[in-house]
């Protein structure tokens, strides 16, 4: 009997776990627009030396540290939001907390304990680097909790005993410590499932109201790959880009989370080498957590100080779902609600800094960044049970932060991951 084809586009988290699940019945082949990934493996210190030579003027530089970094800015507010191309998508950039968010999807009445419990069977969760906490960290997060703020320590997708605390975790893991997508792929190459590198999808053929495949550029060349299933898991900023080119209109719901940092100069805390965000507070419409800012720190003229004694606490914020991305870039204003947030946010984080005994004029603000981008296409009470947005061909699935619902986007690499693992069970299960 011929298998069925499908197409998976994207290797982030959503596409290497529906991958691997699909193999199981599917011939896929699953196209990814950047190439394989390398960490970054030379340490701060050359970074702080080619800092120092003026060189780095725009965050889109962030490249020159890892190729797989992607930076957009948002119109018009400047917002520098970051995402990863190539295998394992954002996966490999990520900080590696896990937090489960799934609550939202429960009281829309989908339980994902299964995929969940499946994918911790699956990936290593570490609680170690507590035990690794920098004095500075264990002084913040004691402050925390005298200041009835319930800090939680977080636990990390990594084999904690591999971690050496370089704190790089944003350029890719340099000791093998931290888990990603790209550990899903030799289980679905095992199986046949096929991998094209450098290939950019840029739209879904749809014909009788049924995908037939996917157009991609490759070089200069366009190829036509045919499919009987297309697994949408470009990113919540890719995945909305090959929907508008083949025809399909979504709302302009976009979320991206903006972040920013509140620091200042603590001699010799030596925050930069340590495993980013160990722990968090989480407040109804912002968290806060220590986190070293690279993208302030090279670029922002304020950040002046040696990374190895600047301290910092970054406020990350529940955004509106008012937003778009197109070919043209990202439309996405902050509101008054956000910045409302914000100023609540950064206002927490100079009243922690004070309590580390840091005088409020030396302290000091990094650059709006974000990234969780997501929400263009998420799930409501009517496509819950499904999970299929009634706008897309029967045979066509997202499986990545496009269906996110919003107040599941903070932390969302876990649910998106269980939320592409039932998705590729309800296609098993049906063979489209
Ligand atoms: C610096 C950083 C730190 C983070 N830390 C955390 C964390 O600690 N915990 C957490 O839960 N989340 C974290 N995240 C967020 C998390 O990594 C993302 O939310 C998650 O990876 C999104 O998954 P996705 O499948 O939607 O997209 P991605 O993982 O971004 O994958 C999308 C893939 O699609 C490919 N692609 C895009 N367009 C096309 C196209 N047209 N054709 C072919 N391929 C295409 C991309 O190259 C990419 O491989 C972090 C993200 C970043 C950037
Ligand atoms: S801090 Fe640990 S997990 Fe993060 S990059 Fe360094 S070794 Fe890897």
């Amino acid at each position: 009997m011929m298998l069925e084809r499908a197409i998976v586009i994207g290797s982030g988290a959503g596409g290497l776990v529906a991958a691997r699940e699909l193999q199981k019945k599917y011939m896929v082949t699953i196209i990814e627009e950047g190439g394989p990934f390398y960490p970054y493996t030379s340490g701060i210190g050359l970074m702080e030396g080619l800092k120092k030579t003026g060189m780095f003027f725009s965050e889109k530089q962030l490249k020159v540290i890892n190729p797989a970094i992607r930076v957009l800015k948002t119109r018009p507010d400047g917002i520098v939001v970051i995402k990863g191309v190539g295998l394992g998508g954002s996966t490999p950039l990520s900080t590696g907390c896990f937090v489960r968010m799934d609550d939202e999807l429960k009281r829309l009445g989908l339980d994902l304990d299964i995929e969940l419990n499946e994918l911790l069977n699956e990936i290593p969760i570490s609680t170690q680097n507590e035990k690794q906490w920098r004095p500075i960290t264990r002084k913040m997060f004691d402050i925390c909790n005298e200041m009835d703020l319930n800090p939680q320590p977080l636990p990390r997708m990594a084999n904690g005993l591999l971690c050496r605390q370089c704190g790089q975790c944003m350029f890719g893991c340099p000791f093998g410590a931290k888990w990603d997508t790209r550990h899903f792929l030799p289980y679905a190459n095992a199986l046949g499932a096929k991998l094209v590198n450098w290939c950019r999808v840029e739209e879904i053929k749809i014909e009788d109201g049924r995908a037939i495949g996917v157009i991609a550029k490759s070089g200069w060349s366009k190829k036509f790959f045919p499919a009987d299933l297309v697994i949408l898991a470009a990113g919540g900023l890719g995945t909305p880009i090959i929907l508008k080119n083949s025809g399909i209109e979504m709302e302009p719901s976009l979320y991206i989370n903006p972040i920013q940092c509140v620091a200042a100069e603590i001699k010799d805390s030596f925050q930069v080498n340590e495993v980013q965000i160990p722990f968090v507070v989480q407040k109804e419409f912002f968290q806060i957590a220590p986190y070293f800012d690279y993208v302030s720190f090279f670029f922002n003229s304020r950040w002046k100080y040696k990374a190895r004694n600047i301290v910092s606490l970054m406020v990350q914020i529940l955004d509106s779902q008012e937003g778009e991305v197109t070919e043209k870039g990202i439309n996405k204003a902050l509101g008054k609600n956000e910045s409302n947030r914000l100023k609540e946010g950064i206002s927490l984080g100079m009243e922690i800094l004070k309590k580390m005994g840091v005088e409020e004029e030396k302290i000091f603000t990094g650059t709006l960044t974000a990234w969780t981008p997501g929400g263009m296409m998420a799930l409501d009470e009517k496509s819950i049970k499904e999970l299929h947005l009634p706008q897309l061909p029967e045979n066509v699935y997202i499986t990545d932060a496009t269906i996110l619902p919003r107040s599941l986007s903070n932390f969302p690499l876990f649910t998106i991951m269980a939320l592409a693992k039932r998705i590729a069970k309800i296609c098993l299960n049906k063979i489209i």
